[in-house]
């Protein structure tokens, strides 16, 4: 495993992405989160008190079907850093004709993981590209999934925190289950209606169906890996190989655990309080 671990390391896709995430500049945080960002390794305090502010290094955890994706690309439209879901990457992958699309497909189509090798080479690309046309920070969405991708990543950048959204699995395959993507805008909705009455002392839980526009309506498609065999697979893998991750960040103090209250009214607000973030402070500062 560790002689593995070295090989990747040092593999040409590994070297890239550690070109591409490695920065000497300070973290741009919005007014009111320094306390989430970890103190800088003494070895990078110097050189980082030299360079220009950079943007956020964020990671959000959490099961498939509880919102990463949603809530990713609202704070990255807020924050000005780029929202990167490796779930995206290798559906444009296997949607491609190029070498790994029927290997990716077999494997997505049954609710595995991808090897660590081929995650890494993507992520590396479209870093890479990002970094092309001026990018800044991240906010990951679905990387890291194991712990070695989290000790990869630990080993070529450091990331400020980690959002873990969770909500009850009851909910999450009704809501896999739900979920729509419009064939031509790439537009997500979700169709699932999800009304828990609460019982035993556990709140109960609405979700209004996130519908799609008129010209968007005839357009739907599901997700290959949306069924109840495959997301009740995925679900699995997450607990035995992605659960890890999150005491991996637990114990380095970087874990802020986020129970979604419900839909996104009532979910955005809390989860800005939560972040310390002022909506307002922040996209007047992206006006600046
Ligand atoms: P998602 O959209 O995040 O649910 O990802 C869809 C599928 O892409 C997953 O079920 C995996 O097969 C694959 N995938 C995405 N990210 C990773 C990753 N970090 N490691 C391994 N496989 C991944």
């Amino acid at each position: 495993m560790a002689a593995f671990s070295r090989l990747l390391r040092s593999s040409s896709s590994a070297r890239r992405l550690l070109s591409s995430l490695t920065s000497k500049k300070q973290s741009r945080l919005p007014a009111g989160l320094a306390h989430h960002k970890a103190a800088p390794a003494r070895t990078e305090a110097a050189a980082a008190a030299a360079a220009p502010e950079r943007n956020v290094h964020w990671v959000f955890l959490g099961c498939p079907g509880v919102g990463k994706g949603t809530y990713a690309s609202r704070l990255s439209n807020l924050l000005g850093a780029p929202h990167i879901a490796t779930g995206d990457l290798v559906r444009d992958e296997l949607n491609s004709s190029g070498p790994l699309s029927r290997q990716l497909a077999e494997i997505v189509n049954k609710g595995k993981l991808v090897s660590d090798e081929i995650i890494i080479n993507l992520l590396s690309k479209r870093l890479e590209n990002g970094e092309a046309k001026g990018g800044s920070g991240f906010i990951l969405d679905g990387f890291p999934r194991t712990i070695r991708q989290a000790e990869i990543l630990e080993g070529v950048t450091e990331i400020d925190l980690v959002i873990n959204l969770k909500l009850r699995e009851d909910i999450l395959l009704e809501k896999c289950l739900g979920r729509r993507m419009c064939s031509q805008c790439g537009g997500n909705f979700n169709v699932a209606d999800i009304n828990i009455k609460g019982e035993n002392g556990r709140p109960g839980i609405s979700m209004a169906p996130l519908l799609p526009p008129p010209h968007c309506a005839s357009k739907l498609i599901t997700r290959s890996d949306d069924t109840e065999e495959v997301v009740k697979e995925r679900l699995r893998i997450y607990h035995e190989k992605s659960q890890p991750v999150e005491q991996f960040y637990r114990s380095r103090g970087k874990l802020l655990e986020f129970d979604l209250p419900g839909g996104i009214p009532e979910s955005w607000p809390k989860l800005l309080q939560a972040l310390n973030i002022e909506e307002h402070d922040c996209k007047k500062s992206a006006a600046a």
